[in-house]
């Protein structure tokens, strides 16, 4: 049993969109056991394949899709994962992505994609088992991320294709464009609609008939039982009924809730109550949706009832309500849902999209962006109209959008007007997500810093005073089986005492026997090749030790006024966190006796350390 590979499709799919070529990738199990999956294959590739300073929108750039040993095998929150360089911050890049898709992949017998070189022309993938054809897309170029999967669903004649693409911010390569699948869902951050942009890729679309194959199926089936009880439990009452909105009162409460691209972070509760999880149910709420097999659930799916928009549907989580809603200066869902919606359908993400609004509308709030520098759009706070007019020149790269399309930090550096301090940007020049990281109570704020993608909510390493790199490794872990983190071991953030031991998971889907201590170890390895990856592109410690100037002064308003960042707090996060990684303290290079431990000698020799 040790040699043959459960748990996985056990190929890889090459696409070539250059000569419209494909081959195959074996999954040997020797690779399988180093690596594990996910993240985990594509630092792999992506430290072997892209060299240092390629461009990321060229056509040696890698997209690679990625699941892991936990995809689609009937476990609750399994999914995939999209990796590549990122052309907004030109350094590494991963994002996780639910719904149904990833499993797909894995139906159709394959464990991942990695997808190289540039259509002379606009294509779609379809890769029906084991069938990869190259299809011309050039009448879906310019369609947004809603028509484009209904179209090709027509073409294929298959309502159950299961399709992820771009949308027009992702063909005109705007920075922070994503993927969209299954309409409301998303490989987010960092650009990879870009990057597909930048390849001619207009979408991939997959059917798969197979299956997965555990090794043991009763020992593995009693831990998915496991972690379905715990999911239904009362304890998780919240989560199951709200999802992430559980915490939209919560953060508002320990004044972590960004509020006007954060001059604030708390709404007054005669504001909140138009803005909380009930007020949703109330109002909007339309149904809820589960990715494949998930008992959690936690997706909802809401409705404007009323207004100009009434009909309008959208999908609502927390990171959009702070960083759309909020940030953006609205306080009821019906106003917000209709911006969002406009973010998802013409392909940008939620989070950098949301803030490059707020950090537009915060310069026209302080007179540094005219109505005239903005074509005419009267950028005032919470104007819903004024904010999806202002998306569709981004998209479009027209006028002020061409400038807006590069992120935050970049416009303002060309905006210029000392506008640079309005660009809420952490690590590696990333746009923070939608809770401000000042508040003492705050749960997200190292999670700014330390992460291998920039500033990232998924990245907690522990907290300021006690810096924790096992934390950062589990994440790394998690995005490689690949599982999602609110459903996971110590899940982060869920409330939930969930604790469904992925290693015996690992285990009895694999056949494999590993103990703990190499579980971890490989999570550290994935770790430090991302972390490398990012070192040989030329990024320091002093690229990750950022936050914006208003993080230093204190929160005006809420119950935890007052708090802010110190210089000296950062200083000694990353003091400790790199001392316990093993890196040099001053530059965050990695050290010869960390990687060879790591079992990676060829890093250590190609860093030069
Ligand atoms: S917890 Fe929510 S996001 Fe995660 S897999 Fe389940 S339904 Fe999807």
């Amino acid at each position: 049993m040790a040699d043959t590979l459960f748990g996985y499709a056990g190929k890889i799919l090459e696409v070539d969109l250059t000569t419209h070529s494909s081959k195959t990738i074996e999954v040997t199990p020797e690779f399988a056991k180093k690596w594990l999956g996910g993240v985990g294959f594509g630092a792999y590739f992506l430290w072997n394949r892209v060299k240092a300073g390629a461009d990321p929108l060229g056509p040696d750039n890698l997209l690679m899709f990625m699941t892991g040993p936990m995809t689609g095998t009937g476990s609750s929150g399994t999914r995939w994962n999209a990796i590549f360089k990122s052309p907004h911050t030109g350094a590494w890049a991963r994002t996780a992505q639910g719904g149904d898709i990833g499993p797909e992949l894995k139906y159709a017998g394959w464990d991942g994609i990695v997808i190289t070189g540039k259509s002379d022309s606009p294509v779609y993938l379809y890769i029906n088992n084991n069938r990869v054809q190259f299809k011309d897309a050039r009448h879906l170029w310019g369609k947004d991320t809603h028509e484009t999967p209904q179209l090709i669903e027509e073409e294929l004649k298959d309502k159950l294709v299961k399709v992820a693409c771009i949308g027009p911010a992702g063909e005109n390569k705007v920075t922070y464009a994503m993927i969209s699948t299954e309409y409301f869902r998303a490989f987010g951050r960092l650009g990879g609609g870009a990057v597909m942009g930048s390849k001619n890729l207009k979408a991939v679309a997959i059917r798969g008939t197979g299956e997965v194959k555990v090794a043991d199926l009763d020992a593995y089936w009693k831990l998915v039982e496991q972690q379905r009880a715990a999911l239904l439990s009362p304890a998780n009452f919240w989560f199951r009924r709200w999802g992430t909105q559980t915490y939209n009162e919560w953060l508002n409460d320990v004044t972590q809730l960004g509020y006007k691209n954060f001059q604030e972070a708390w709404l007054d509760p005669d504001k909140f109550k138009t803005f909380s999880g009930q007020y949703l149910e109330k109002t909007s709420q339309l149904s809820r949706r589960a990715c494949i097999g998930c008992a959690n659930r936690c997706s909802t799916v809401g409705v404007v009832r009323t207004g100009p928009h009434a009909g309008l549907v959208d999908e609502i989580d927390y990171e959009g309500i702070a960083n759309v809603g909020s940030g953006c200066g609205h306080y009821d869902f019906r106003t917000f849902m209709p911006v969002e919606e406009a973010i998802e359908r013409l392909g940008f993400d939620l989070i950098s999209g949301g803030k490059v609004i707020s950090f537009a509308s915060e310069l026209y709030q302080r007179g540094i962006l005219t109505k005239a520098d903005l074509g005419g759009i009267d950028l005032t706070w919470g104007n819903t109209d004024a904010q999806i007019a202002l998306l569709e020149l981004i998209a479009s790269r027209k006028g002020i959008g061409d400038t807006l399309a590069v992120g935050t930090r970049k416009a303002a550096q060309k905006i210029g007007k000392d506008s640079e301090q309005y660009a809420m940007v952490a690590a590696l020049g990333n746009e923070i997500s939608g809770s401000d990281p000042r508040s003492s109570g705050a749960f997200i704020n190292t999670a700014y810093l330390a992460g291998e993608r920039g500033s990232c909510h998924n990245a907690p390493a522990g907290t300021w005073d006690a810096p924790d790199a096992v934390r950062q490794d589990k994440m790394t872990l998690f995005d490689s089986l690949v599982v999602c983190l609110f459903v996971s071991v110590d899940g982060w953030g869920s409330g939930s005492p969930i604790n469904p031991d992925y290693l015996a998971m690992l285990n009895a889907a694999t056949g494999w026997n590993i103990d703990e201590a190499e579980f971890y170890k490989i999570g550290e390895r994935i770790a430090n090749v991302e972390h490398a990856f990012n070192i040989r592109e030329g990024f320091r410690r002093k690229d990750w030790e950022y936050v914006p100037p208003r993080m230093y002064e204190p929160l005006p308003t809420g119950p935890n006024a007052g708090d802010a960042l110190t210089p000296e707090l950062l200083k000694s996060y990353f003091d400790g966190l790199y001392t316990l990684r093993g890196w040099d303290v001053a530059t965050g290079v990695p050290t010869r006796a960390k990687l060879e431990a790591l079992d990676l000698k060829d890093v250590a020799d190609a860093l030069k350390v």
